[in-house]
């Protein structure tokens, strides 16, 4: 039997994928990159804007027409756009067999045995596979907690992941401490929200600790201690990124100096609309701290262009944040109104030219701070985590700041010492050097 799974979005989509190959493998699947050859085809999907959704979209268009034509395949939608009204429409129209959401996707093996299946349930308690190391790489993703108590205006997530559940932590450390036997060097902790993790229900800045759990301040404390060398988390949310969290950084080797922040907008009129629970000043304030107690640290945010009613003024001011805070990476986005969301049902939207206009701005803006920013390396040694080769000639890697960085030679996957020679918007690029 012979499986194909097709992953869009995010990187707990990825763990997710993960999880579901080793319980496929565990059925004697194996696996093929092409529909054309597969027995079972599992669609992991994103819904967060609208753009992956249109991919889905395709795909399970033509995974019909290969159904039709040959018979004997079985089609699975899994995920964000699986949970949703719009996901189980489309599962309909294509003639999916499966359909689980995202806090379903233990039930993978019953549901193929059964060949038609569906489940949407959000259990309280985290369920879900505890998937093998990944065998010979060096990074590795593990996830602490789903779902997100919070309401921003304009996003699904909280409609396709529930609410937010903590995973205990002995059971993160048991799979931290596989990752480390299995020779993985770089662990992520992924969440939608990792600050608010083993808080009680709700949202906001003062949220009691549940019985038994650690902050997360001191979970990334627990896992710093496993002996993986580098620890990263995703994503951090404004409000929960507390002093505590710096210091636990600041105290902590093994977690890289590297925080994404997501700050969506620099005006105080949008975050507002958006529901995002902290102003400019309070955002400026955490960067601040940020940068007193932990020199060096790279800084990355998420940004939306064009969201309702975002004037020329709100958008001017997105700009002047960006340049204060002089952000070494952003990942931006043209708004996408997503059905049943607040911001859809309530508010109009921006033409689509404006958007574009915006955006094109901030990417051009981004790309000039990220290239003064990635000169400040130049002339320095830094640790990069070689993943494999490049170009001729070349390999490349990431460094604890995640600086893509390109090396002169062929080493082989691990930590090397390089020296940075210059910089580009996108790129570190070095050679190696003793320590
Ligand atoms: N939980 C994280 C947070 O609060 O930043 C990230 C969640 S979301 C999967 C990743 C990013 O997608 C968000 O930070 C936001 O910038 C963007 N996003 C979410 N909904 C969007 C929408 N409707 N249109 C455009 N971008 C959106
Ligand atoms: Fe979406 Fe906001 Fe939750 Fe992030 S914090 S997942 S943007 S609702």
């Amino acid at each position: 039997m012979r499986a194909q799974i097709v992953t869009f979005g995010c990187q707990m989509n990825e763990y997710d994928t993960h999880s579901i190959q080793s319980e496929l493998a565990g059925l004697g699947y194996s696996f093929v990159d092409d529909y054309h050859e597969a027995d079972l085809v599992v669609v992991n999907t994103c819904a967060v804007r609208g753009k992956p959704v249109e991919k889905a979209q395709t795909l399970l268009g033509e995974l019909r027409k290969e159904k039709q034509r040959r018979g004997g395949l079985t089609i699975g939608l899994i995920g964000c756009l699986a949970q949703l009204p719009e996901g189980q429409r489309l599962g309909k129209k294509f003639g999916v067999d499966i359909m689980l959401g995202p806090g379903a996707i233990t039930k993978i093996v019953p549901a193929i045995e059964r060949g038609r299946f569906q489940s949407f349930e959000f259990e309280r308690e985290l369920n879900f596979y505890t998937p093998p190391p990944p065998t010979g790489a060096v990074t590795a993703h593990l996830t602490i907690m789903r779902g997100c108590n919070h309401r921003c205006t304009y996003c699904i997530v909280p409609a396709t992941r529930g609410p937010e559940v903590s995973r205990p932590a002995e059971d993160i450390i048991k799979e931290a401490r596989a990752l480390k036997d299995a020779g993985v060097v770089e662990v992520t902790l992924l969440g939608q929200n990792v600050n608010s993790y083993g808080l009680e229900p709700g949202t906001g800045a003062r949220r009691a600790h549940l019985d038994g759990y650690p902050s997360f301040a001191d979970l990334l404390r627990m896992v710093g201690r496993v002996g993986i060398p580098r620890v990263r988390f995703l994503t951090s949310h404004p409000i929960n990124f507390d002093d505590e969290i710096i210091q636990a950084i600041a105290d902590t080797p093994a977690v890289c100096r590297f925080i994404h922040l997501p700050v969506q907008s620099g005006s105080d009129r949008v975050l507002k609309r958006m529901a995002r629970e902290y102003n400019r000043e309070y955002y400026l304030d955490r960067i601040k701290r940020i940068r007193e107690l932990l020199p060096d640290t790279t800084i990355s945010t998420d940004i939306i262009a064009g969201f309702p009613g975002e004037t020329d003024e709100d958008f001017e001011e997105t700009l002047k944040l960006y340049r204060e805070v002089q952000y070494d990476a952003a990942y931006m986005f043209i708004y996408s109104a997503r059905e049943g969301t607040p911001a859809a049902v309530h508010f109009e939207d921006v033409p689509r030219q404006v958007k574009v206009e915006r955006l094109t701005r901030l990417v051009n803006m981004s790309k000039e701070v990220t290239h003064l920013r990635n000169q400040r390396w130049v002339g320095r040694t830094v640790e990069v985590l070689i993943k494999g080769p490049a170009e001729e000639g070349f390999c490349q890697g990431h460094t604890r700041g995640n600086h893509v960085t390109v090396v002169e030679g062929s080493l082989e996957a691990g930590i090397h010492h390089v020296e940075v020679t210059h910089a580009t918007p996108n790129r570190l690029y070095g050679r190696p050097t003793p320590i």
